[in-house]
């Protein structure tokens, strides 16, 4: 299997040969095409598996159609549990978006910093990348609204399970449209995963690497 068969366009190929990535992980096997087709995918899947670029690869080439010069909103929500995971999801987007013909703008905002340049940076942002806190701050002070999200990321969702983050999460959730595509992703498959995949994901494509 070869990066080339999965479906992806050649800026994303190219990016994929500047990263030095011979061939797929088996996640970003299963998972590219099936995003690539619009499918909802839950991925079980630890760190280190190459769930990343799993979904960053797809997410791009997802939001090159459409791309409108007027106009522009936060398209693609990425949650996350850490301020580091927020860092380097957002790295990995524009390492990825270098080569893409219509330019896609990643922002990562997160707590423990101050919120004021985030709200002044968010102009433009196609891909939003947050942790639970911040984007509802974020939502409170209407800095951002989630009324045109097409995809919904969330990568560690047992993590952001375990540090809490349920409530903050559902209170998001609610606030996206219905019609949207999602991917999650979780090292374990726990009861309160299962609850929140099927609240969450429409007939997924589940991935268990
Ligand atoms: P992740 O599981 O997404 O945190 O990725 C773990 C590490 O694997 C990261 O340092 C990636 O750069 C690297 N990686 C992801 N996919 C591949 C691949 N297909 N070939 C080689 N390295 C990869």
């Amino acid at each position: 299997m070869s990066f080339s068969t999965l479906g992806l366009s050649a800026p994303l190929l190219q990016a994929v040969i500047d990263q030095q990535y011979s061939k797929p992980s088996p996640v970003q096997e299963q998972a590219i095409p099936a995003l690539l087709r619009g499918k909802d995918v839950l991925g079980i899947a630890r760190t280190g598996s190459g769930k990343t670029a799993g979904y960053v690869l797809p997410v791009l080439q997802l939001c090159q159609r459409r791309v409108e010069k007027k106009d522009r909103h936060v398209r693609v929500l990425v949650m996350v549990s850490t301020r580091e995971l927020a860092v380097q999801v957002g790295e990995v987007f524009n390492i990825f978006s270098v080569h893409l013909p219509y330019k896609i703008k990643t922002m990562a905002v997160y707590g423990g910093v101050s919120i004021n340049p985030q709200m002044m940076s968010l102009h433009g942002t196609d891909v939003l990348v947050a942790t639970p806190g911040r984007l509802l701050d974020l939502i409170d002070s209407r800095a951002i609204h989630l009324s045109e999200i097409e995809i919904l990321v969330l990568d560690e969702a047992d993590k952001m399970l375990n540090l809490g983050f349920k409530e903050e999460m559902d209170k998001i959730f609610a606030l996206l449209p219905s019609k949207r595509q999602n991917a999650l992703f979780t090292a374990t498959a726990s009861d309160d995963i299962q609850d929140m995949q099927k609240h969450l994901l429409n007939r997924p494509v589940t991935i268990e690497i």
